[in-house]
Protein backbone atom coordinates (compact mmCIF):
# COMPACT_ATOMS: atom_id res chain seq x y z
CA UNK A 1 0.00 0.00 0.00
CA UNK A 2 1.28 3.70 -0.69
CA UNK A 3 1.15 6.33 1.56
CA UNK A 4 -0.70 9.82 -0.54
CA UNK A 5 2.34 11.62 -1.00
CA UNK A 6 0.66 14.78 0.97
CA UNK A 7 0.10 12.69 4.49
CA UNK A 8 3.75 11.29 4.00
CA UNK A 9 4.59 15.13 3.82
CA UNK A 10 2.80 16.30 6.99
CA UNK A 11 3.98 13.18 8.84
CA UNK A 12 7.56 14.17 8.14
CA UNK A 13 6.72 17.71 8.39
CA UNK A 14 5.39 16.84 12.20
CA UNK A 15 8.77 14.69 12.75
CA UNK A 16 10.70 17.34 12.33
CA UNK A 17 8.92 20.14 14.48
CA UNK A 18 9.06 17.75 17.13
CA UNK A 19 12.29 16.81 16.71
CA UNK A 20 13.47 20.89 17.08
CA UNK A 21 11.41 21.55 19.33
CA UNK A 22 13.04 18.89 21.39
CA UNK A 23 16.31 19.71 20.54
CA UNK A 24 15.87 23.34 21.51
CA UNK A 25 14.51 22.27 25.20
CA UNK A 26 16.98 19.60 25.73
CA UNK A 27 19.57 21.94 23.73
CA UNK A 28 21.88 22.10 26.85
CA UNK A 29 21.79 18.38 27.69
CA UNK A 30 22.20 16.95 23.88
CA UNK A 31 25.40 19.38 24.12
CA UNK A 32 26.92 18.23 27.24
CA UNK A 33 26.58 14.37 26.21
CA UNK A 34 28.04 14.96 22.27
CA UNK A 35 30.90 16.76 23.85
CA UNK A 36 30.92 13.98 26.56
CA UNK A 37 31.13 11.33 23.71
CA UNK A 38 33.69 13.45 21.54
CA UNK A 39 36.00 13.84 24.73
CA UNK A 40 35.56 10.20 24.94
CA UNK A 41 36.36 9.00 21.20
CA UNK A 42 39.37 11.25 21.41
CA UNK A 43 40.85 9.83 24.19
CA UNK A 44 39.88 6.11 22.92
CA UNK A 45 41.70 7.03 20.05
CA UNK A 46 44.78 8.74 21.58
CA UNK A 47 45.13 5.50 24.28
CA UNK A 48 44.99 2.60 21.69
CA UNK A 49 45.45 2.62 18.33
CA UNK A 50 43.41 1.69 15.75
CA UNK A 51 43.12 -1.90 15.15
CA UNK A 52 45.74 -3.46 12.41
CA UNK A 53 44.59 -6.11 9.74
CA UNK A 54 46.23 -8.70 12.17
CA UNK A 55 45.66 -11.54 10.26
CA UNK A 56 46.66 -10.28 6.92
CA UNK A 57 49.67 -8.74 8.99
CA UNK A 58 50.24 -12.22 10.36
CA UNK A 59 50.08 -14.09 7.75
CA UNK A 60 52.70 -12.07 5.76
CA UNK A 61 55.34 -12.53 8.63
CA UNK A 62 55.07 -16.07 8.56
CA UNK A 63 56.23 -16.02 4.75
CA UNK A 64 58.97 -13.52 4.92
CA UNK A 65 62.11 -14.78 5.37
CA UNK A 66 64.43 -12.80 8.20
CA UNK A 67 66.77 -10.08 6.99
CA UNK A 68 70.57 -11.07 7.65
CA UNK A 69 72.29 -8.06 7.95
CA UNK A 70 76.07 -7.93 7.44
CA UNK A 71 77.57 -6.42 10.70
CA UNK A 72 78.36 -2.53 10.42
CA UNK A 73 82.20 -3.43 10.76
CA UNK A 74 82.55 -6.79 8.55
CA UNK A 75 82.82 -5.47 5.23
CA UNK A 76 84.75 -2.17 3.72
CA UNK A 77 83.20 -1.07 1.37
CA UNK A 78 85.29 -1.06 -2.43
CA UNK A 79 86.08 2.64 -3.75
CA UNK A 80 82.91 3.10 -6.11
CA UNK A 81 83.64 3.67 -9.45
CA UNK A 82 84.92 7.01 -10.71
CA UNK A 83 81.72 7.51 -12.98
CA UNK A 84 79.60 6.62 -10.21
CA UNK A 85 81.10 8.68 -7.40
CA UNK A 86 81.72 11.98 -10.02
CA UNK A 87 78.99 15.14 -9.20
CA UNK A 88 75.84 14.79 -10.69
CA UNK A 89 74.31 17.20 -12.21
CA UNK A 90 70.70 17.80 -10.50
CA UNK A 91 67.79 17.91 -12.94
CA UNK A 92 64.15 18.31 -12.18
CA UNK A 93 62.04 15.77 -11.95
CA UNK A 94 59.59 15.25 -14.40
CA UNK A 95 56.55 16.58 -14.07
CA UNK A 96 53.72 13.26 -14.83
CA UNK A 97 50.76 14.32 -17.11
CA UNK A 98 48.53 12.24 -15.19
CA UNK A 99 47.37 10.86 -11.89
CA UNK A 100 45.74 8.36 -10.32
CA UNK A 101 43.54 8.15 -7.59
CA UNK A 102 43.01 5.52 -4.53
CA UNK A 103 40.55 2.75 -4.52
CA UNK A 104 37.57 2.89 -2.24
CA UNK A 105 37.52 0.49 0.78
CA UNK A 106 40.70 -2.08 0.61
CA UNK A 107 41.06 -2.45 -2.84
CA UNK A 108 44.83 -3.05 -3.50
CA UNK A 109 46.80 -1.17 -6.43
CA UNK A 110 49.88 -1.76 -8.37
CA UNK A 111 52.92 0.38 -6.77
CA UNK A 112 55.96 -1.78 -6.44
CA UNK A 113 58.56 -0.88 -3.70
CA UNK A 114 61.93 -1.72 -4.60
CA UNK A 115 64.46 -2.78 -1.82
CA UNK A 116 68.25 -2.39 -1.69
CA UNK A 117 71.04 -2.10 0.59
CA UNK A 118 74.48 -2.99 -0.63
CA UNK A 119 75.16 -1.03 -4.15
CA UNK A 120 78.50 -2.54 -5.11
CA UNK A 121 80.52 -4.89 -6.64
CA UNK A 122 80.63 -8.84 -5.45
CA UNK A 123 84.24 -9.13 -4.41
CA UNK A 124 85.29 -12.45 -4.77
CA UNK A 125 85.78 -13.58 -1.10
CA UNK A 126 82.37 -11.81 -0.07
CA UNK A 127 80.83 -13.53 2.02
CA UNK A 128 77.62 -14.85 1.11
CA UNK A 129 75.15 -12.34 3.15
CA UNK A 130 76.69 -9.51 1.27
CA UNK A 131 76.60 -10.96 -2.21
CA UNK A 132 72.68 -11.98 -0.90
CA UNK A 133 71.96 -8.21 -0.18
CA UNK A 134 74.06 -6.00 -2.79
CA UNK A 135 73.44 -4.99 -6.30
CA UNK A 136 76.25 -3.74 -8.86
CA UNK A 137 76.40 0.45 -9.35
CA UNK A 138 75.79 -0.74 -13.09
CA UNK A 139 73.64 -2.69 -12.95
CA UNK A 140 71.49 -0.26 -10.51
CA UNK A 141 72.02 2.85 -13.24
CA UNK A 142 70.70 0.14 -15.56
CA UNK A 143 67.66 -0.48 -13.60
CA UNK A 144 67.18 3.81 -13.17
CA UNK A 145 67.08 3.69 -16.93
CA UNK A 146 64.82 1.29 -17.47
CA UNK A 147 62.37 2.39 -14.59
CA UNK A 148 62.07 5.77 -16.31
CA UNK A 149 62.17 4.17 -19.77
CA UNK A 150 58.88 2.04 -18.46
CA UNK A 151 57.51 5.35 -17.64
CA UNK A 152 57.69 4.64 -13.00
CA UNK A 153 57.62 7.60 -11.53
CA UNK A 154 59.57 7.77 -7.98
CA UNK A 155 57.39 8.82 -4.92
CA UNK A 156 57.92 9.16 -1.49
CA UNK A 157 55.96 7.43 1.38
CA UNK A 158 54.46 10.98 2.38
CA UNK A 159 52.73 10.56 -0.89
CA UNK A 160 52.16 6.96 -0.71
CA UNK A 161 50.30 8.00 3.05
CA UNK A 162 48.38 11.19 1.80
CA UNK A 163 47.00 8.53 -0.81
CA UNK A 164 45.86 6.02 1.23
CA UNK A 165 44.70 8.37 4.23
CA UNK A 166 43.39 11.42 1.90
CA UNK A 167 42.88 10.31 -1.66
CA UNK A 168 45.53 12.49 -2.50
CA UNK A 169 46.20 11.93 -6.11
CA UNK A 170 49.53 9.83 -7.47
CA UNK A 171 51.55 10.15 -10.50
CA UNK A 172 50.61 7.41 -12.91
CA UNK A 173 52.99 4.16 -12.49
CA UNK A 174 54.20 5.15 -9.10
CA UNK A 175 56.98 3.39 -7.38
CA UNK A 176 59.43 3.65 -4.28
CA UNK A 177 62.96 2.58 -4.12
CA UNK A 178 63.76 1.58 -0.64
CA UNK A 179 67.84 1.48 0.14
CA UNK A 180 68.05 -0.10 3.98
CA UNK A 181 70.39 0.28 6.33
CA UNK A 182 72.55 3.54 5.75
CA UNK A 183 75.68 2.07 4.06
CA UNK A 184 78.19 4.43 2.35
CA UNK A 185 76.85 3.46 -0.95
CA UNK A 186 73.86 4.96 -0.91
CA UNK A 187 75.39 8.29 -0.71
CA UNK A 188 78.17 7.30 -3.29
CA UNK A 189 76.00 5.87 -5.58
CA UNK A 190 72.41 5.75 -5.49
CA UNK A 191 72.33 9.50 -4.73
CA UNK A 192 73.91 10.70 -7.32
CA UNK A 193 72.52 8.43 -9.78
CA UNK A 194 68.64 9.33 -8.37
CA UNK A 195 69.33 12.90 -8.68
CA UNK A 196 70.91 13.16 -12.37
CA UNK A 197 67.78 11.15 -13.47
CA UNK A 198 65.66 13.50 -11.34
CA UNK A 199 64.17 10.52 -9.40
CA UNK A 200 63.54 9.76 -5.55
CA UNK A 201 64.84 7.50 -2.82
CA UNK A 202 63.88 6.40 0.22
CA UNK A 203 66.22 5.69 2.72
CA UNK A 204 66.39 4.08 6.01
CA UNK A 205 68.96 4.51 8.73
CA UNK A 206 69.47 3.11 12.15
CA UNK A 207 70.56 6.76 13.97
CA UNK A 208 73.56 5.06 15.62
CA UNK A 209 74.81 3.81 12.46
CA UNK A 210 74.67 7.47 11.26
CA UNK A 211 75.85 8.59 14.98
CA UNK A 212 78.72 6.27 13.66
CA UNK A 213 79.45 7.36 10.02
CA UNK A 214 82.88 6.63 8.64
CA UNK A 215 83.70 4.97 5.90
CA UNK A 216 80.99 2.31 5.87
CA UNK A 217 78.21 4.27 6.91
CA UNK A 218 76.04 7.26 5.98
CA UNK A 219 76.33 10.47 8.17
CA UNK A 220 74.17 13.18 9.52
CA UNK A 221 75.64 15.56 7.24
CA UNK A 222 75.39 13.39 3.79
CA UNK A 223 71.59 12.64 5.00
CA UNK A 224 70.92 15.86 5.83
CA UNK A 225 72.29 16.87 2.32
CA UNK A 226 70.55 14.10 0.63
CA UNK A 227 66.78 15.37 2.67
CA UNK A 228 67.51 18.67 1.22
CA UNK A 229 67.94 17.01 -2.56
CA UNK A 230 64.64 15.65 -2.16
CA UNK A 231 65.50 12.35 -1.46
CA UNK A 232 63.54 10.57 1.50
CA UNK A 233 64.66 9.15 4.91
CA UNK A 234 62.68 6.46 7.30
CA UNK A 235 63.05 5.40 10.86
CA UNK A 236 65.13 1.73 10.97
CA UNK A 237 65.09 1.74 14.90
CA UNK A 238 68.02 3.37 16.82
CA UNK A 239 70.43 -0.17 16.67
CA UNK A 240 68.77 -2.30 14.46
CA UNK A 241 66.77 -4.14 16.55
CA UNK A 242 64.75 -6.98 16.17
CA UNK A 243 62.00 -5.31 17.55
CA UNK A 244 60.25 -8.38 17.99
CA UNK A 245 63.37 -10.17 20.55
CA UNK A 246 63.23 -6.84 22.89
CA UNK A 247 61.13 -5.77 25.88
CA UNK A 248 58.46 -3.32 25.36
CA UNK A 249 60.14 -0.55 26.74
CA UNK A 250 63.36 -1.23 24.89
CA UNK A 251 60.79 -1.72 21.70
CA UNK A 252 59.08 1.82 22.53
CA UNK A 253 62.79 3.42 22.77
CA UNK A 254 64.02 2.18 19.24
CA UNK A 255 61.05 3.00 17.85
CA UNK A 256 60.53 6.13 19.43
CA UNK A 257 63.65 8.15 20.10
CA UNK A 258 65.11 7.43 16.50
CA UNK A 259 61.89 8.90 15.05
CA UNK A 260 62.70 12.18 17.41
CA UNK A 261 66.42 12.22 16.04
CA UNK A 262 65.95 12.20 12.56
CA UNK A 263 63.16 14.23 12.72
CA UNK A 264 64.90 16.69 14.70
CA UNK A 265 67.92 16.34 12.59
CA UNK A 266 65.79 16.76 8.98
CA UNK A 267 63.26 19.38 10.71
CA UNK A 268 60.57 17.44 9.77
CA UNK A 269 58.67 14.88 10.16
CA UNK A 270 59.48 11.33 8.93
CA UNK A 271 56.78 8.73 7.79
CA UNK A 272 57.79 5.25 7.44
CA UNK A 273 59.89 2.58 9.42
CA UNK A 274 61.23 -0.36 8.03
CA UNK A 275 61.22 -3.10 10.23
CA UNK A 276 64.72 -4.63 11.14
CA UNK A 277 65.30 -8.13 9.95
CA UNK A 278 61.69 -7.82 8.40
CA UNK A 279 61.09 -9.25 12.46
CA UNK A 280 57.57 -7.95 13.22
CA UNK A 281 54.15 -9.14 14.71
CA UNK A 282 51.16 -7.77 15.95
CA UNK A 283 52.87 -5.99 18.81
CA UNK A 284 55.64 -4.57 16.83
CA UNK A 285 52.75 -2.83 14.29
CA UNK A 286 50.50 -1.54 17.40
CA UNK A 287 53.49 0.02 18.84
CA UNK A 288 55.07 1.47 15.34
CA UNK A 289 51.47 2.97 14.86
CA UNK A 290 51.44 4.46 18.39
CA UNK A 291 55.37 5.67 17.96
CA UNK A 292 53.39 8.22 15.49
CA UNK A 293 54.99 6.38 12.21
CA UNK A 294 51.76 6.03 9.40
CA UNK A 295 53.48 3.41 7.19
CA UNK A 296 55.98 0.33 7.66
CA UNK A 297 57.59 -1.99 5.35
CA UNK A 298 58.45 -5.63 5.35
CA UNK A 299 61.01 -8.01 2.93
CA UNK A 300 58.62 -9.87 0.98
CA UNK A 301 56.72 -9.97 -1.39
CA UNK A 302 55.19 -8.25 -4.62
CA UNK A 303 53.77 -5.21 -5.27
CA UNK A 304 50.03 -5.08 -4.18
CA UNK A 305 49.09 -2.12 -1.94
CA UNK A 306 46.38 -1.19 0.16
CA UNK A 307 44.98 0.72 2.85
CA UNK A 308 44.92 -1.86 5.49
CA UNK A 309 48.50 -3.30 4.81
CA UNK A 310 49.81 0.31 5.61
CA UNK A 311 52.04 -1.65 8.62
CA UNK A 312 52.93 -4.42 6.35
CA UNK A 313 53.65 -3.07 3.26
CA UNK A 314 55.32 -5.93 0.72
CA UNK A 315 58.53 -5.05 -0.99
CA UNK A 316 60.41 -6.61 -4.24
CA UNK A 317 63.98 -7.46 -3.57
CA UNK A 318 66.01 -6.97 -6.32
CA UNK A 319 69.13 -9.40 -6.74
CA UNK A 320 72.91 -9.35 -7.73
CA UNK A 321 71.82 -11.52 -11.02
CA UNK A 322 68.79 -10.29 -11.86
CA UNK A 323 68.91 -8.80 -15.16
CA UNK A 324 66.24 -6.21 -16.63
CA UNK A 325 64.13 -9.07 -17.70
CA UNK A 326 64.21 -10.41 -13.81
CA UNK A 327 63.48 -6.69 -12.61
CA UNK A 328 60.55 -6.90 -15.27
CA UNK A 329 59.42 -10.25 -13.87
CA UNK A 330 58.57 -8.63 -10.67
CA UNK A 331 56.85 -5.90 -11.66
CA UNK A 332 53.36 -4.82 -12.74
CA UNK A 333 53.04 -5.82 -16.44
ZN1 LIG B 1 68.20 -3.34 7.86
Amino acid sequence: MTVPHRALESTRLKKLCFTRRYASRHLATISLVASLVLLMSAFAACARPTPLPFPIATRIATEIPAEALPSPTAEVSPTPSATLTAAATSTPAPTPTAFITPPHAVESVNIPVLMYHHLKYREPNASETLKTWSVAPDQFAAQLDYLQGRGFHTITFKQLVAFFENGAPLPTNPILLTFDDGWIDAYTVAFPELKQRGMVGNFFVPTRYADAGGELLVNWEQILEMDRAGMEFGGHTISHADLTKITLEEMRRELRDSKTKIEDKLGHPIYALSYPFGAFNPKVMAETQAAGYRAALILCCGYKQSADILFALPRIRVSYDDTLDDLASKLPP
